[in-house]
């Protein structure tokens, strides 16, 4: 998964740190070494990696550090803190015009999910209660016109794209069209698809600023394939110095990117990132939070995706009494079997459970994850009755051997589920009080 690797080295760095007591300065240098090694071999850009790890081992040397009760979790969220820093501070929210259409132009490399990305974006535009008008100004791959045509059609979404068999139209003129399309229609927002190249070049470059000129866009998006790598830096640059963007698009975080691009691209630019891509389907796409990001690197869980994710897919009512179940602390087995089968509508297990904290550690895990675990985990918890649900606390032996053998599991799958249960319902309890959780086997603060 994203982050994969630099997420597993960072959480082994912090572990080595938990046996100590007090933070010698070689202490410190041992980790930001490590963090620094860590972030190299994830592709991120050395200025951004000399950067970052000054700034952390600056604070890790300094007071709020040595006085903390617990200074291993201390430069973990000091970590943290930078991270999120880098990836862009607050989250920014796309802009929309005060007198629509809010025109919304893409660039990008070729191949980096701009088409995908237009389709996405109407869809979720659409949701919203908005009317996007798709454009299609990328006239230069052979059968852009008709996989944008496509992905409309599959978003719902209009289009405006020049006649086919046209053959060379001009992208410039195309994009004033469709906005002047849109004004007379009523759509309040144009969302232009413009042409890429394999790599960056000059009459590329022309070409999307001339369509920038034409059409006097609200958000500029460079969408950049988080998978590229060291040339994350490079790209975002020459698109920077040749259209220029008014934020970012990361695409691919699915994938098996080493992050790199992810980490580089906000800081180097300046620019932030407003969504993140996470995979071929139109509903593939979250807006981006740079905390939520930061959690999900250093492994600390993405309960807040996840809940809102659930939210989604839950209706409103049945998601705010599970908020406040978890507030309240009164988590129990019963709803932990209801959440599941929310979990199994929501299809897409693995990428849910990649999402909760501690997952890190057990990728194995997760990818032998089969849905039938779901419904193993389902058979014990209907195996007990709803005294145990409510309250596993009595769960003692006779009556796990009771369960296990009613629901045709053994003692110790029984024991390993309320051992889970009772991690998440901690964890969950955490950051329904707006704490952060402890990073799994780091111990307790
Ligand atoms: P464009 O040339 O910039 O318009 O790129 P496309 O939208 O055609 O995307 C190129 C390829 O990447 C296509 O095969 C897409 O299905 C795929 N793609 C786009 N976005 C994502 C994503 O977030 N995750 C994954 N896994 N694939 C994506």
């Amino acid at each position: 998964a994203t982050f994969g690797t630099l997420s597993d080295r960072l959480t082994e760095t912090f572990r080595n740190l938990r046996t100590k007591g007090k933070l010698t300065p070689a202490d410190v240098d041992g980790t930001v070494r490590e963090i620094r090694r860590a972030l190299l071999d994830a592709d991120v850009a050395l200025p951004v990696v000399k950067d970052f790890t000054a700034k952390v081992r600056e604070r890790a040397l300094g007071d709020e550090v040595s006085k903390a009760l617990n200074p291993a979790q201390q430069v973990v969220q000091i970590v943290n803190e930078e991270l999120i820093a880098i990836l862009g501070g607050q989250q920014r929210r796309l802009q929309f015009a005060k007198n629509p259409p809010t025109v919304i132009m893409l660039a990008g490399l070729q191949g980096s999910g701009k088409t995908t990305f237009a389709g996405k974006l109407a869809k979720m535009l659409e949701k919203d209660g908005h009317t996007p008008l798709l454009v299609a100004a990328d006239l230069q791959r052979p059968n852009a016109v008709n996989q944008l045509q496509v992905v409309a059609g599959q978003a719902g979404a209009a289009i405006y794209a020049p006649q086919p068999g046209n053959g060379t139209g001009d992208p410039v003129q195309v994009a004033r069209d469709g906005v002047e399309v849109a004004r007379r229609q009523q759509h309040d927002v144009v969302i232009i698809d413009t042409a890429g190249r394999l790599g960056v070049d000059a009459e590329l470059m022309k070409q999307a600023s001339d369509i920038r000129k034409a059409t006097d866009p609200d958000e500029v998006l460079f969408v950049i394939d988080a998978m590229i790598g060291q040339d994350a830096v490079n790209t975002a640059k020459a698109f920077q110095d040749g259209v220029d963007f008014t934020g970012v698009v990361l695409s691919k975080l699915d994938g098996d990117a080493r992050g790199g691009a992810a980490l580089s691209v906000a800081s180097v630019t300046g620019r932030p990132i407003i969504f993140a891509s996470t995979g071929e389907g139109l509903d593939d796409l979250e807006p981006f939070h740079p905390d939520r990001m930061a959690s999900r690197i250093l492994d600390l869980g993405d309960i807040l995706t996840l809940i809102e994710q659930a939210q989604q897919a839950f209706d409103e009512e049945e998601a705010m009494k599970m908020a406040e179940k978890l507030a309240t602390e009164s988590f129990t087995l019963e709803d932990f079997l209801e959440q599941m089968q929310q979990m199994k509508k929501m299809g897409s297990m693995k990428k849910m459970l990649g999402m909760l904290p501690g997952m890190g550690s057990m990728k194995q895990q997760l990818e032998d994850f089969d849905e039938k675990e779901i419904d193993r985990t389902e058979a014990i918890i209907r195996s007990m009755t709803l005294g145990e649900r409510r309250n596993p606390k009595i769960l003692n032996g006779s009556r796990r051997l009771r369960i296990a053998r009613g629901s045709g599991m053994t003692v110790t799958d029984v024991n390993a589920l309320v051992n889970r249960f009772e991690q998440a319902a901690k964890m969950m309890k955490t950051v329904a009080r707006g704490g952060v959780p402890n990073i799994p086997g780091m111990g307790p603060v």
